[in-house]
């Protein structure tokens, strides 16, 4: 039996950083990974994907150069091998360099292999027994399978496969309209395949307003992606030309055939293999580790970090659980999940950028509202990049005037929205940010007059 002062199983957002602290605490760590350095996010999550748009932006820009007055010579094509190159080094670099910072960490042992519980303070690595009085689980998610008709009988991508193709797919399709489903359908869209978005909802990101939903729709059809929604019963069957998707909508084709499918409906907690029985660690019945609003799980001494603890599926979030778990542990804070003020970004291209309550959640409230929106065709700067499409909305609270949320779905609306998360982080009214004197021209300039604007909703 190895004994340390802390375990860590997962290089993922969370773990690698957490290991950093407590080692310069003083503490004696193990840090296991049984894959890849850098988990999801830097291997087949945002890293890779965010890559690949900014290759579907180019070549989306390219078809697009006249409109821009620039002539363009010879044949514009997409290498895809090329693309690949471009994101699998991107995303080599990050996990080199985590594995490399972790192996040199004075304090920190890494173990190669798959972390599973003996008991509360003991875990197996392969032959190795590990013990610990602090352990901290921080390993991730995967894409989750479902167990539609004819799953098994067809060759499938996920998220994480979809990454090794070299070749542009002929026709993809996607089944599952959200967020990781839409930034592949544009970027592949971008790259010359055809694509079908099949979604057993009636809208795209149906977690998002109507509207949201409805402009994104918007913009994808407007590329050529086609669309099915309230796709019912769907199946999968192999085909001569790939894989046919039924889709038995209200209307159009009850059948689709692909050359490729991604299966893009959600992802699962890695959290079945890990043996948390044997160390009497809840979790919840979608397979999520249950934690305090400190990260602490069912049994004292083990927390749980990042998206297998079912607070956020994010990158930024799983960052922030090491946060309140180091300062709560190091710093003698007391830092917790509830004061985080949810933001994200989808990257299609516009992004949207959103922070906290959707409208809908709003009006569930019941409280008295202030709603402000403006079209991005009336933004100086989205006007002269020559990307109008979207509109930025903000939610107020008519009693307390404190922000409630905001979307915007607009060229530079990841980093706009940040002008607001801010606010809403800072616990002060909206009239702070009214009064601000923001930079012309940009997107976020707009975000006060949005909010003058602003009529009871
Ligand atoms: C296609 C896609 C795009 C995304 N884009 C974004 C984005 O743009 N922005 C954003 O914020 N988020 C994005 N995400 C989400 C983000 O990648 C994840 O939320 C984030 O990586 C979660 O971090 P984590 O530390 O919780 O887990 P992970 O990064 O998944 O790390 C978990 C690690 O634990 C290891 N592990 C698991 N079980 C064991 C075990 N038993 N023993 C040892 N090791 C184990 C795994 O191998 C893995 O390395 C995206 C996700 C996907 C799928």
């Amino acid at each position: 039996m190895k004994k340390f002062d802390a375990i860590i199983i997962g290089a993922g957002q969370a773990g690698p950083p957490l290991a950093r602290r407590l080692t310069a605490a003083g503490m004696r760590v193990a840090l296991v990974e049984r894959h890849l350095f850098g988990g999801t996010c830097v291997n087949t999550g945002c890293m890779p994907t965010k890559t690949l748009i900014a290759s579907a932006y180019v070549a989306h820009l390219t078809a697009r150069a006249i409109e821009y007055g620039i002539v363009l010579g010879g044949t514009i094509r997409v290498d895809m091998a090329n693309v690949k190159a471009r994101a699998d080094a991107v995303a080599a670099n990050a996990r080199n360099g985590i594995e490399k910072s972790l192996r040199s960490l004075t304090g920190c042992t890494v173990f190669e292999g798959h972390a599973r519980f003996e008991a509360p303070d003991v875990l197996r690595v392969g032959e190795e027994l590990l013990s610990a009085p602090r352990i901290f689980i921080n390993v991730g998610g995967r894409a989750a399978v479902p167990s539609m008709r004819g799953v098994e009988t067809v060759p499938y991508l996920t998220n994480s496969t979809i990454l090794a193709l070299d070749r542009v797919p002929e026709h993809l399709v996607i089944v599952g309209g959200s967020y990781v489903g839409l930034e592949f359908a544009q970027m592949q869209r971008r790259f010359g395949a055809s694509v079908t978005i099949v979604e057993k909802e009636a809208r795209l990101i149906p977690h998002e307003d109507e509207d949201v939903s409805a402009a994104i729709r918007d913009i994808l059809v407007r590329e050529g992606i086609a669309i099915r929604s309230s796709a019912s019963c769907i199946g999968l069957a192999a085909h001569e030309r790939g894989v046919a998707v039924s889709v038995d909508c209200v209307d159009g084709e009850p059948t689709i055939v692909g050359s490729h499918v991604l299966l893009a409906v959600g992802r699962r907690p890695n959290t079945d293999d890990l043996g948390l029985d044997r160390a009497g660690v809840s979790t919840d019945t979608l397979g999520y580790v249950v934690v305090d609003d400190h990260l602490a799980t069912t049994v004292s001494g083990i927390w749980a970090l990042g998206e297998c603890n079912g607070h956020g599926a994010f990158t930024h979030t799983a960052y922030n659980d090491f946060e309140i778990v180091a300062a709560n542990l190091l710093d003698g804070k007391s830092r917790s999940l509830s004061e985080r003020i949810p933001g994200y970004a989808l990257y299609t291209d516009p992004p949207l950028g959103r922070v906290g309550m959707t409208e809908m959640q709003a009006r569930a409230g019941g409280r008295r509202l202030l709603i402000g929106t403006r079209l991005m065709s009336r933004i100086a700067r989205a006007i002269e990049k020559g990307e109008t499409q979207g509109f930025m909305k903000v939610v107020v609270d008519a009693d307390t005037r404190k922000i409630l949320g905001a979307a915007i779905l607009g060229t530079g609306g990841d980093e706009a929205i940040h002008g607001v998360l801010d606010i809403m982080n800072a616990g002060v009214s909206y009239d702070v940010l009214e009064r601000a004197v923001p930079i012309h021209p940009t997107i976020s300039e707009l975000v006060p007059t949005t909010l003058s604007e602003m009529r009871p909703g």
